[in-house]
C-alpha cells in the first residue's frame, strides 16, 4: 500500500492507496496540530471516525493517523505500508521532478526552507516522522514546485537587476505545480489528444489559485511566481498590485514587515474586497443578497482570471482548451461562466447547460465544434503523488533487480 502525507503548518491530510494507487482506501484530516483542541477525521469505506482531542505536534499527528489507520474497525496491516509519498512545497531549482528520499535531498529541501519558511518545515516533519516509523518504505518527494521547472528564462527571470537572479538565486518558481500536472494529464485523455500536441490553460481556482500556460505537455508560465502571491487573487491572498504600493504602506502609513506580510497573505483577495469570508459561496450569496462589495469582489476575481487566459493564449499562439478544476473551478458554474463570457474572441463557446449541470466527473462545458474546448476536471494531488510514488518504487525494484 501506499500512504501519501500532505503536512502543512497545522494539519496534516492523508491518504491510503492500494499499490498500484488506483484505490482510496483510507483517508483524513489532522487538524489543528498544536493547539488543545486538535481534531482527526478519518475514513475507510464505510467506517468513519472524527475525534477531537490535543495534538501537540506533527508527530502526535502521525501517531495517531496510524493508530486510525491501525484501528480494528479500518483493519489495515501498516507492515503493508511500502510506499510513503510526501507533498513538499518547494524544491526550488534542484528538482524537476518527484524523486526516492534519502539524506542528499532532506538537505536540499532544507537548503530551501528560507524560500518557503511556512510550508518546508512542516513538510520536512512530516517526512521525518513517516521514515522513523516506516524505515523500510521508500520515501518520496512530489515538489508542487517541480512541474513548473520547465519554464523558459523569459519567464522565470524577474525585470530586476540581473544579479538578484545570479547570486541570489530570486526568480519565478511557481506552485501548484503537481495538481496542473494531474489536470493536464486527464484534459488530454477527455479530449482524445496526446497531451503533448496540446495547448492547455488549466485554471487552479481554489483558495489559492493558478493559472497556468502548458504547452505540449510543458508548463510555461504559471501565475504564481517566487511566493504564493501573484497572479490572480485568492481567498485571503490579493495576486497580482503594483509593488510601489508597498513602499507607500511602510513609508507613508507606518506599516512594518510584518503587519504587510499579513495584509497581502491573509487580508486581501476575495476576503479583503468582500467582507464576508473567503469563500466564494459566501461572496456569491452576498452578491445576491444585493452587497455592492461582494459584487464587486466576484467582478475581480472573474475578470483577473479572464486577464491571464486572454495573455496565455498570446503566449502559446492560441489555446486548445480552457480546464478548470479546485474548488471554485470544479464547482461554481456561475464563475466559469462569467470568465468564458470574455473569450468568445479565442473561439471557447461555454454550454451554458453542460456547465450548470451538477456532476464530480471530468467533463466538457463547452459547445461541440467550438474552436476552443471549455473542460472541468477535478484535480487529485494525492493520487498524482501516489501514482509517482508507485512508479519510483517500481524503478527502484527495477534498478535492483538490474
Ligand atoms: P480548495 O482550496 O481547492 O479546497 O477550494 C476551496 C474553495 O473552493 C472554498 O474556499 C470556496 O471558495 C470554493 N468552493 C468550494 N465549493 C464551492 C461551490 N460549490 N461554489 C463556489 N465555490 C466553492
Amino acid at each position: 500500500m501506499i500512504l501519501t502525507l500532505n503536512c502543512g503548518s497545522s494539519s496534516l491530510k492523508y491518504q491510503l492507496f492500494d499499490g498500484c494507487a488506483e484505490r482510496v482506501l483510507a483517508k483524513g484530516l489532522v487538524s489543528r496540530i498544536g493547539e488543545t483542541r486538535g481534531r482527526i477525521e478519518h475514513r475507510a469505506g464505510a467506517f468513519a471516525e472524527t475525534r477531537d482531542l490535543a495534538i501537540p505536534d506533527h508527530a502526535a499527528a502521525v501517531t495517531l493517523l496510524l493508530e486510525m489507520l491501525g484501528h480494528a474497525a479500518s483493519g489495515f496491516d501498516l507492515a503493508a505500508i511500502d510506499g510513503v509519498g510526501h507533498r513538499v512545497v518547494h524544491g526550488g531549482d534542484a528538482f524537476c521532478e518527484s524523486v526516492t528520499i534519502d539524506e542528499g535531498v532532506i538537505a536540499e529541501i532544507e537548503a530551501w526552507v528560507p524560500f518557503a519558511p511556512l510550508h518546508n518545515p512542516a513538510n520536512l516533519i512530516g517526512i521525518r516522522e513517516a521514515m522513523a516509523v516506516f524505515p523500510n518504505a521508500t520515501h518520496t518527494a512530489v515538489f508542487d514546485t517541480a512541474f513548473h521547472q520547465t519554464m523558459p528564462p523569459e519567464a522565470y527571470v524577474y525585470p530586476l537587476p540581473w544579479e538578484l537572479y545570479a547570486r541570489n538565486g530570486i526568480r519565478r518558481f511557481g506552485f501548484h505545480g503537481t495538481s496542473c500536472r494531474w489536470v493536464a494529464g486527464e484534459a488530454a485523455t477527455l479530449l482524445g489528444r496526446p497531451l503533448d500536441e496540446l495547448k492547455l490553460i488549466v485554471c487552479h481556482l481554489g483558495n489559492g489559485c493558478t493559472i497556468d500556460a502548458i504547452e505540449y505537455g510543458r508548463s510555461i508560465d504559471p501565475s504564481l511566481g517566487f511566493g504564493t502571491v501573484s497572479g490572480v487573487m485568492m481567498g485571503t491572498r490579493s495576486g497580482d498590485f503594483d509593488p510601489v504600493l508597498i513602499l507607500h504602506l511602510a513609508r507613508s502609513l507606518g506599516m512594518d514587515l510584518d503587519a504587510i506580510d499579513r495584509l497581502i497573505h491573509k487580508q486581501s483577495g476575495l476576503v479583503g474586497i468582500a467582507g464576508v469570508g473567503n469563500d466564494m459561496r459566501d461572496v456569491i450569496e452576498g452578491m445576491e443578497a444585493g452587497n455592492p462589495r461582494c459584487r464587486l469582489a466576484f467582478a475581480m476575481f472573474c475578470r483577473m482570471v479572464r486577464k491571464y487566459v486572454g495573455a496565455y493564449a498570446a503566449v502559446m499562439d492560441g489555446v486548445d482548451a480552457v480546464v478548470f478544476t479546485a474548488g471554485i473551478g470544479e464547482n461554481c458554474a456561475r464563475v466559469r461562466a462569467e470568465i468564458c463570457r470574455g473569450l468568445s474572441h479565442l473561439g471557447l463557446a461555454l454550454d451554458e447547460r453542460a456547465n450548470e449541470e451538477p456532476s464530480a466527473a471530468a467533463r466538457s462545458i463547452g459547445r461541440a465544434g467550438a474552436a476552443v474546448a471549455a473542460l472541468v476536471v477535478p484535480t487529485d494531488e494525492e493520487r498524482m503523488i501516489a501514482l509517482d510514488t508507485s512508479a519510483l518504487m517500481r524503478a527502484g525494484q527495477e534498478g535492483l533487480a538490474a
